[in-house]
């Protein structure tokens, strides 16, 4: 299927690696030209080039931290009138809400609800202006279904789905639309990081916590970020603007309840 989406340009936030390398490569794939974004220089600009290479498409690394004013500045400076905007960036630590700062819980919301407020704020009107947008916010299973360790994810997250529900339902008059994608287990470095880290804390072997972890999912094994690139472009196709407040669950089938 022709996504429709040939010559727009999209921002894709925290794209060096996992998802949001899966989406921004997806995207390119159909032709759309990237702003991407990561705090570490080497690693974005060598995503740039390699979707650069494989697919034709403009690409522009630009090195920051989405999740702070200046980051965001830096982006919107070079791309300020984007036709898709992919909100993404690392998730807040694991813990448990005892030891949880203030402070703790402040970072987590500027982190995964403020700055995709603050960019959605910023792209959302001049997208209703043009008559095109799509913007998607990669956000968590764990809006659905709360996890235990990721209080500080299940709180931000949330409140972010909550936040952009109006103005979703505002901005599909004019062929803008604003979506989720709650993600859960997908291969990559973060989740192989917090399997070393809960085997280390176990004393078992790494290949054991990951055998547990797939077993736990009706699919019999974790995403990929070709196929979350997948789904995530079809959010942004022409064809999507009749979707829009979604929250879509890409997790193999884990969340047990019908819908
Ligand atoms: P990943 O493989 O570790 O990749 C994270 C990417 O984001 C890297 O390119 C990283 O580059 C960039 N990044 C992180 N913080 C950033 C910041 N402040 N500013 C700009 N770029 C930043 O992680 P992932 O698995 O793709 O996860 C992406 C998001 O999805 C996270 O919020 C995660 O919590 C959420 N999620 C993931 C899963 C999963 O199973 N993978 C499930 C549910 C939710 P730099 O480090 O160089 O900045």
């Amino acid at each position: 299927m022709d996504l429709g989406i040939k010559g727009r340009t999209a921002i894709v936030c925290a794209a060096s690696k996992g998802l949001g390398k899966g989406v921004a490569t997806a995207l390119a794939q159909e032709g759309v030209n990237l702003f991407i974004t990561a705090r570490t220089k080497a690693d974005i600009e060598a995503t740039a080039d390699e979707i650069r290479k494989a697919t034709g498409v403009k690409v522009t690394a630009v090195a920051g931290d989405i999740t702070t004013e200046e980051g965001r500045k830096q982006v919107l400076a070079a791309c300020p009138n984007p036709d898709i905007l992919i909100n993404n960036a690392g998730g807040p630590p694991p813990g448990d809400f005892k030891d949880f700062t203030l402070d703790d819980w402040r970072k987590a919301v500027e982190w995964n609800m403020i700055t995709p407020i603050a960019l959605i704020k910023a792209t959302v009107y001049g997208m209703m202006d043009r008559g095109f947008g799509r913007i998607v916010n990669i956000t968590s299973q764990s809006v659905k279904a709360p996890i235990a360790s990721l209080e500080l994810s299940n709180g931000a997250r949330t409140g972010l789905t909550g936040a952009i529900a109006v103005i979703a339902r505002k901005a599909v008059r004019n062929n803008v639309t604003i979506n989720n994608i709650l993600p859960g287990p997908f291969d990559t470095d973060r989740l192989r990081g917090t399997s070393k880290k809960m085997a280390e804390a176990r004393g078992v072997p790494v290949e054991q916590v990951a055998a547990e972890r797939m077993k736990a999912v009706p699919a019999g094994r974790f995403g990929n970020t070709v196929e979350f690139g997948a789904a995530t472009a079809f959010l942004c196709s022409q064809h999507a603007g009749f979707i829009t407040g979604q929250n879509l669950l890409l997790d193999g089938g884990i969340f047990p309840g019908s819908m």
